[in-house]
């Protein structure tokens, strides 16, 4: 990239926002959240609406650079989410904030392989949390996106199996779209990749901003019928 398409990306307003504290979202670390503007996808249950449609935000990332070099040896780390942070390239932006010392965590729904390889390949990730959204059968109609966004999802996920990084696998359940079985089944197409970190169940919250026309959930997902013999699970907001 030229230096002037560079400094252009660097300059654009697009992060939406920024949380400048967090002991929650990187395990372990103390980081700060940039919300970059932007998602080719719509899942029903969506809350971060404003974020997937708005085409601008309040920072550039200049201005993130700028935020972090006020907080060398507060923060140890930077999270990337969205929308889908991978949207626009990264590789500019991690290379400074590499260069300040902080680590950098990667919020992403896996579509965009390329990019993601080639932040691995840069040493310009430290980790990353990869949504599954749905199993293949019900990815569509959860993400209103094409399933080629499956099979690119699907490249992304091999790769770091193979690469052994470090990485967790997520998915949002909301019972009116998927169920134990659809949960389950999951859960064996990551046995059989021979995934072996920890599967991150995460309940849906109330919303009333979802992008969906979707409802309070009528049952919650029975996690006694989950099976927890192949890979290590963990329930968050159960
Ligand atoms: S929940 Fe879906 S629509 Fe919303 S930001 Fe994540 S991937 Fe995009």
């Amino acid at each position: 990239m030229s230096i002037n398409k560079e400094n252009n990306l660097l300059n654009k307003k697009i992060v939406y926002d920024l949380t400048s504290f967090s002991h929650l979202d990187y395990p372990n670390h103390l980081s700060c959240i940039v919300w970059i503007v932007g998602c080719g996808f719509r899942c029903d249950y969506c809350y971060n609406s404003d974020i997937v449609f708005t085409k601008s935000g309040k920072y550039s990332f200049n201005d993130i650079l700028s935020f972090l070099d006020t907080r060398i040896n507060l923060l140890d780390a930077i999270v990337l989410s969205g929308g889908e942070a991978t949207g626009v390239d990264l590789i500019p932006f991690c290379k400074q904030v590499k260069k300040k010392g902080f680590k950098i965590k990667l919020d992403t729904n896996g579509v965009n392989f390329e990019q993601i390889k080639k932040l691995l390949e840069l040493k310009l990730l430290d980790y990353i949390a990869l949504d599954y959204k749905a199993p293949k059968y019900k990815f569509t109609n959860i993400t209103h996106s094409s399933l080629l966004k499956f099979d690119q999802f699907e490249q992304t996920l091999i790769y770091l199996i193979n690469n052994n990084f470090d990485f967790e696998v997520r998915t949002t359940v909301h019972s009116d779209l998927l169920n134990e079985n659809d949960i389950n089944f999951i859960i064996n197409y990551l046995y059989n990749k021979e995934y072996k970190g920890i599967y991150y169940l995460q309940n849906y919250f109330d919303s009333n901003n979802t992008i969906g026309n979707i409802s309070k959930q009528q049952y919650q997902l029975n996690i006694n019928q989950i099976n927890t013999e192949k890979i290590k699970i963990q329930y968050r907001n159960f």
